[in-house]
């Protein structure tokens, strides 16, 4: 065993050798040491030796529904561990990858039929992207090959994906000149309950129609646009980017991979609107937030296209694919998922979100309020001095990252309404300190 390491040792050592998201190095950040996490409390060290327990206010990026720790979840690890953590997936397949590829089928709109399983959804976004430029390509249109998408999106930190991010403002500005170029449509306006608005939807038809020549695709995040701005949009305007693809022969790609998994409050993002994409990007809450694990899915047509190019397969195949371990788990969390009335839950904390960020509303520099499913966003007219508000909120006891002018939660589903209530409480606080 290792020599034990205090607290202000391993802190000094992160802070000297470790990246962390959107960090410089050496680290400038003081990130808290989390000792363990179970349900929804994350234990946590600081340097004096003390600990303390957070509500974890954020499932760890969407992605830990069921908490952390979880008794299910871990024996669907435990008992894959003793038959196999990982082999190959070339020449070589397994049950749990096979189960979860029919699963997702099953439960994701008709007619998505095949599934890719990424190891990231940075990467299930590049493969995403891959499938619609080689479609067309194989069927002799090599020249659709740009994207459109909504400005103030994020799709994933990899080329393709930074390429249909926010090329001007927004965090991958930095490589404006180097993307792909794509072709931006302002973001929706108006909310969730707000009808799509004619003149908008308009344009967005009149966008596809006259780049129909080089779209292979639109990606768009479906009714909440997560990490480039939590805004929230009328799932209308999902039909009409389905209805123009169709019409002027372009792909819709929706990534799912905030949404999916019953965030919204429909198990898929895409079931508000009744829509069924050509390709969909999942991740995050697939896994139940235990280990990374992606899939990118897609039509029977999108195949079948690719399989009868001059390069009939689709080059992709990282060595991590189809990881056994991360599809046991996958396949856990969703019947764990599925075995309870999880659009319920949703709902309650729906509701207590809307009770507890009712205040927000009505502290000076906050813009704007919403809440939708198991998300909730306070909006600043200002950039959230991030230190300041995460001390705040860790001060009442809870996890937040805010980042931006936004302090937002989407705790896990399985949060009871005292912690919910004391989530909104520590949004708040950190919206009024940030
Ligand atoms: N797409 C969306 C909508 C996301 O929210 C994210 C991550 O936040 C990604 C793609 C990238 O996923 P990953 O961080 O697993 O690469």
């Amino acid at each position: 065993m290792p020599e034990p390491l205090s607290v202000r040792e391993l802190l000094a050592l992160d802070r000297e050798h470790v990246w962390h998201p959107y960090g410089p190095m050496p680290g400038r950040a003081e990130p808290l040491l989390v000792e363990s996490a179970s349900g929804v409390r994350l234990r946590v060290s600081d340097p004096a030796g003390g600990t303390a327990e957070l509500v974890d206010g954020m499932s760890s990026w969407w992605s830990a529904i069921h908490g952390y720790n979880h008794p299910v979840l871990n024996e669907a690890v435990r008992g894959q561990l003793d038959r196999m953590s990982h082999v190959m997936f070339g020449g070589l397949t397994h049950e749990p990858a096979v189960r979860l590829a029919a699963r997702l089928v099953e439960l994701t709109p008709e007619p998505l039929r095949h599934v890719f399983l990424a190891d990231s959804g940075s990467v299930s976004v590049e493969v995403a992207v891959k499938m619609c430029l080689q479609y067309w390509r194989s069927r002799g249109r090599p020249g659709k090959r740009r994207l459109l998408t909504w400005r103030g999106g994020y799709h994933g930190d990899t080329w393709q994906p930074m390429s249909v991010c926010d090329p001007d403002g927004g965090m991958h500005h930095l490589w404006s000149g180097v993307l792909a170029r794509q072709v931006f449509a302002d973001p929706p306006p108006g909310g969730f309950d707000d009808p799509a608005d004619p003149r908008y939807a308009a344009h967005l038809r009149e966008l596809i129609a006259r780049h129909a020549d080089e779209l292979a695709a639109v990606i768009v995040e479906p009714v909440v646009q997560g990490a480039g701005g939590m805004r929230f949009h009328s799932p209308g305007y999902l039909r009409v980017l389905r209805e123009a693809c169709d019409e002027h022969d372009v792909l819709l790609v929706l990534d799912e991979i905030a949404t999916g998994f019953g965030r919204t409050g429909t198990l898929f993002a895409a079931d508000h609107a009744g829509i069924a994409p050509d390709v969909m990007c999942l991740g995050k809450a697939l896994t139940g937030g235990y280990l990374t694990m992606a899939a990118t899915l897609c039509t029977a047509r999108v195949a079948e296209g690719i399989s009868r190019g001059e390069v009939p397969v689709l080059a992709h195949g990282p060595t991590f694919m189809g990881n056994p371990l991360a599809a046991a788990v996958a396949n856990a969390s969703i019947d764990l998922l599925l075995s309870q009335d999880w659009a319920l839950e949703v709902k309650r904390i729906e509701t207590g979100l809307r009770e507890g960020l009712a205040g927000a509303a009505a502290v000076a520099g906050v813009r704007d309020v919403r809440v939708l499913g198991a998300i909730g966003v306070v909006q600043l007219d200002h950039e959230v001095d991030i230190a300041a508000a995460t001390r705040a909120a860790v001060g009442d006891g809870v996890w937040l990252r805010p980042f931006r002018d936004l302090v937002y939660t989407m705790p896990p589903y399985v949060t009871g309404d005292e912690d919910v209530a004391r989530i909104c409480a520590a949004v708040i606080a950190a919206a009024r300190e940030g």
